[in-house]
């Protein structure tokens, strides 16, 4: 994970937000080449969703709305995680990411001397998973020290314990009991900061399909089954954000809310797994590394009939990567309740009007890009301008994702005539796809640059190009592939035809 973060701050994918400022936890801006890799990944999923498809519809909702969508949504109740608190560093985690049992606790003897000189003895319980005392005591100290105290010295007593309390994982402090924090994030809206001004930050975008859902049927005329598709930014104040972009406070997702009669939900929360596997695979996630979890009774939420997570396996374990829910007829239900207003369909054929049911496959884009950024990075070896074998990092992203697609390269920048023909070339491929203009250093440390940022073609404009030691090869460019390093020879004209059918 190191590496990728590294590469991914020093080639302009991600970086911190507000970085010269010391960042803000939970947010992240994607450079020049994340915001390709992002556009790519959502148009590609807009394509399968929507516009290959006769019976999903788009829309783009706003990011505020009204406060009763989150009150009959039940988001103002119970869109909550249990939280914990550490008594010592008074650090807060998500109560599931303490471990119940920690074998191992020790007693620490702390006498010190407060701010006004008195000496004084406190008492410390420090746990973890192995008794590295040595470590422990420093945490102590270090915690202590923050207050302002001055160590006179640290006892530890070590001893193994069954007792199953759970002990804060930086400091080894004790952990308060649960209590809940609503993850939504709370503004208001207008000049007066009063409860009736309050609303939130979307938590997730499919909300405003459900209070849409009859606008959109009128417009669409779509019989059921139908879809509705939305991208768009949501915000979780997430207790802990962690593994870089992977659980952030900003982020975006892709959803699609699929109606449908009663009868069709299980058959269609199974036909979703597939298509969304598919989905993975055809973006350049090796089926190996995805999992379908079925989620737990006791972990579903309790309108659910049926829950799978698509997980994938980052380098920090198996992960979500998308959710899939049957939410039966709960949304629209709770919305036409609380609105007054009736969100029914009516089947022309059987006369009946009904509440339609939904399967809810929710995908987010942060995490589909960070797996596309892991899944792609590798390190091979590759001969240097000398033919000696060098370490070659390569982002072996899926043509169709590659930020960039092709780069031109003249052999020589100061040969006018290699040049202008590059420069011909790029005009040629531009208004395909995008593309990469490089002049400078030697070929193959440009080839370099590009491997490191996925590109998966390279054209290299050299004499041969100009017709100058063989007139059949005049017009021809050598296209080089990323992963194999092959080359071959291909007429100029050509270019566009072959390219676009490798990258679409
Ligand atoms: P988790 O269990 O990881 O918190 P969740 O089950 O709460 O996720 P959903 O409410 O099902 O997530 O949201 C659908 C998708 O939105 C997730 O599969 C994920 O891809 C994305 N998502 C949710 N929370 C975050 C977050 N904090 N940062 C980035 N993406 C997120």
């Amino acid at each position: 994970m190191e590496k990728i973060v590294s590469l991914c701050k020093r080639r302009g994918f991600i970086f911190q937000s507000s970085e010269i400022y010391g960042g803000l936890n939970g947010a992240w801006d994607y450079g020049p080449l994340g915001v390709e890799l992002k556009r790519n990944l959502k148009n590609y999923w807009w394509r399968v969703m929507v516009h290959e498809r006769d019976d999903i519809v788009g829309m783009d909702g706003s990011i505020l709305m009204n406060r009763a969508v989150w009150k009959a949504s039940g988001h103002e109740d119970t869109f909550t995680d249990p939280m914990v608190e550490c008594d010592v560093c008074k650090r807060r985690y998500r109560n599931d990411q303490i471990p119940a049992l920690t074998p191992f606790r020790t007693l620490a003897h702390i006498l010190f001397s407060d701010r006004d000189g008195n000496v004084r003895e406190e008492c410390a319980t420090v746990g973890g998973e192995s008794p590295k005392d040595v470590r422990r005591k420093a945490r102590v100290q270090s915690e202590y020290f923050n207050l302002g105290w001055k160590f006179e010295s640290v006892d530890l007593e070590p001893g193994h314990t069954n007792d199953p309390a759970r002990c804060c994982p930086h400091c080894g402090g004790e952990i308060s009991e649960p209590r809940s924090f609503n993850l939504m994030f709370k503004t208001y809206v207008g000049a007066t900061e009063d409860e009736s001004a309050v609303t939130y930050l979307r938590p997730e975008t499919a909300q405003s399909i459900f209070v849409q859902f009859k606008n959109i049927l009128e417009v669409s005329r779509k019989k059921l089954p139908f879809g509705i598709a939305q991208i768009g930014k949501a915000f979780r104040n997430e207790i802990n954000p962690r593994n870089f972009t992977f659980r952030s406070r900003e982020f975006e997702q892709m959803e699609l809310e699929y109606f449908c009669r009663a009868e069709q939900g299980i058959e269609l929360l199974e036909y979703w797994k597939e298509e969304r596997v598919k989905f993975y695979e055809n973006i350049g996630i090796a089926r190996e590394k995805l999992h379908a979890r079925n989620v737990p009774d006791e972990e579903r939420a309790f309108y659910s009939k049926g829950t799978y997570d698509i997980e994938y396996d980052f380098p920090f374990g198996r992960q979500e990567l998308e959710g899939v829910a049957y939410r039966t007829d709960y949304d629209l239900s709770q919305h036409q309740k609380a609105s007054g207003k009736s969100l029914e369909y009516f089947d022309e054929e059987t006369k009946q009007r009904f509440v339609p049911h939904v399967v809810e496959p929710s995908a987010g884009v942060d995490r589909s890009v960070l797996a596309l950024i892991c899944e792609a990075y590798s390190e091979d070896e590759a001969p240097d301008e000398k033919g000696k074998l060098e370490t070659r990092i390569v982002l072996r992203f899926h043509p169709r994702m590659a930020p960039i697609k092709c780069a031109i390269f003249p052999l020589l920048k100061n040969k006018e005539p290699l040049v202008a023909k590059a420069k011909e070339i790029v005009g040629l491929l531009r208004p395909h796809m995008n593309i990469f203009y490089d002049e400078s250093g030697a070929i193959g440390r440009r080839y370099r640059r590009q491997d490191e940022i996925g590109t998966p073609f390279g054209v290299t404009v050299d004499f041969e190009t100009l017709g100058e030691k063989d007139a059949a090869l005049r017009d021809t460019v050598t296209l080089r592939e990323r992963d194999s390093m092959k080359q071959e020879r291909v007429a100029i004209q050509e270019l566009p035809a072959i390219l676009r059918e490798r990258i679409t």
